[in-house]
């Protein structure tokens, strides 16, 4: 899931600031990635009958092959919303949600999520006919730029995954690794926490202190929210 922020300031080099959502808005250390690895497990042996030993190793390969364990299993003819309703990380009911508990949903003019990128799943006939596209599918990045209609030269897209932030490098996006303090190539920069975005990245804001102020204000509950649970 991505969200959109369009600033309309002629002297900052974004016109956009497109966010992943997950351990990119909040901290890892939340738990929600963990809580969601937990139910894609319980999800391969209850409603897919694979043994409970495989299905760490099967739910990692499905990711490293396809990008996101719901694109792997397209040949196990499973229904999406299905899928979606036991609990992943990428349908817009999670990304409001999140928005919404970490108290930024109106920061944003737009969500992006599976919903957008797979508007025809729900069609179809057989379990092939529409591949589940996500990040870091180059489709995925297409889609959502043609969607938001931004100019990837002039849109920032900010991401924890190595991959993700290589592909938005890919279709010309700027990128900014979050979570790292170690640089990659494909990055333009790279932060330890969304909450020092605007001391990494200052040229965002030039000459709209305001803004800034306000945007810092909005962040520091991201990394105080309280561990959950499953
Ligand atoms: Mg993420």
């Amino acid at each position: 899931m991505d969200s959109c922020n369009k600033s309309t300031r002629d002297s900052s080099p974004f016109d956009c600031l497109l966010f992943d959502l997950d351990e990119t808005l909040y901290s890892a250390k939340i738990g929600i990635g963990e809580a969601t690895k937990r139910n894609i497990d319980d999800f391969l042996v209850q409603e897919c009958g694979f043994p409970v030993t495989q299905t760490k190793i099967l739910r990692i390969e499905l990711f490293k092959t396809y990008g996101s364990s719901l694109a792997g299993f397209a040949c196990y003819d499973i229904d999406a919303d299905d899928y979606h309703r036991f609990f992943t990380n990428s349908d817009r009911i999670h990304a409001t949600k999140a928005l919404d508990r970490l108290g930024i949903r109106d920061s944003f003019e737009q969500i992006i999520c599976f919903e957008t990128m797979n508007p025809n799943l729900a069609k179809s006939t057989r379990p092939d006919e529409f591949p589940v596209v996500l990040k870091p599918s180059l489709e995925a990045f297409r889609i959502a730029i043609d969607v938001a209609e931004i100019d990837p030269r002039r849109t920032l897209f900010l991401d924890d995954s190595v991959r993700n932030v290589a592909a938005g490098k890919a279709v010309g996006l700027r990128t900014a690794l979050v979570g790292r303090s170690i640089k990659i190539k494909e990055a333009d920069f790279v932060l330890e926490t969304v909450n020092s975005l605007a001391q990494a990245i200052p040229e965002i804001w030039l000459g709209e202190g305001q803004r800034m102020t306000r945007t810092r204000s909005q962040m520091d509950p991201m990394l105080a929210t309280a561990p959950i649970g499953a």
